[in-house]
């Protein structure tokens, strides 16, 4: 079987606005699209890729919000995301807090590897989208190629100085998505 290539996306700072002081979105009423997310969610949709979100949500057990919170604030994402066309294949969250040393806190590759497992993703094929230098740690650690956006934590500057550097600096997913779509092989 020919295995399946994949395009991971972080949440926070890449789907939706990253949270300001706050330090996580605990509620649907926090969560907001960033422009242009929906329709790139659904160009990404139209390729045979498997999209995949993953990301790190440590308040759940700091205590910060529940893990129904966290569900509900899914549940919510993904209806408007299908509602526009584009679909999510599958999402993994990491809810520890560092101090467990856990396999899935990024930077840690441990979601991308379970993905993989469960889709038989060539992960050197698929590419990560990520607006931390973590993301992009745990993207070419696991061998995909990794892409920074602009629209989260990381500005330009800072994000010039990551090493080893993304494979690309994307102004936001929409650029992210036109070089993923571009490429043959990845
Ligand atoms: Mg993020
Ligand atoms: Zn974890």
């Amino acid at each position: 079987m020919k295995r399946v290539r994949a395009v991971f996306l972080d949440r926070d700072g890449v789907i939706n606005f990253p949270p300001s002081a706050k330090r996580y979105i605990t509620r649907w009423e926090e969560f907001r699209f960033l422009p242009g997310v929906l329709d790139s969610v659904k160009k990404l949709s139209s390729s045979r890729r498997k999209i995949i979100l993953v990301s790190n949500q440590a308040g759940v057990e700091r205590g910060v919000f529940s893990k129904a919170n966290l569900k509900e604030i899914t549940r919510k994402m993904l209806h408007a995301i299908e509602s526009r066309g584009g679909r999510i294949d599958a999402v993994y969250y990491c809810t520890h807090i560092p101090e467990r040393h856990c396999r899935c806190r990024k930077p840690r590759a441990g979601m991308l590897r379970k993905a993989a497992r469960r889709f038989s993703l060539d992960l050197r094929r698929s590419v990560v989208v990520g607006d931390n230098a973590t993301d992009i740690k745990m993207g070419q650690s696991a061998g995909c190629r990794a892409v920074l956006v602009l629209t989260g934590m990381t500005g330009r500057t800072a994000a010039k100085k990551i090493s080893p550097p993304p494979d690309f600096i994307a102004r936001d997913l929409s650029a992210a998505t036109r070089w993923i779509l571009k490429r043959k092989a990845a």
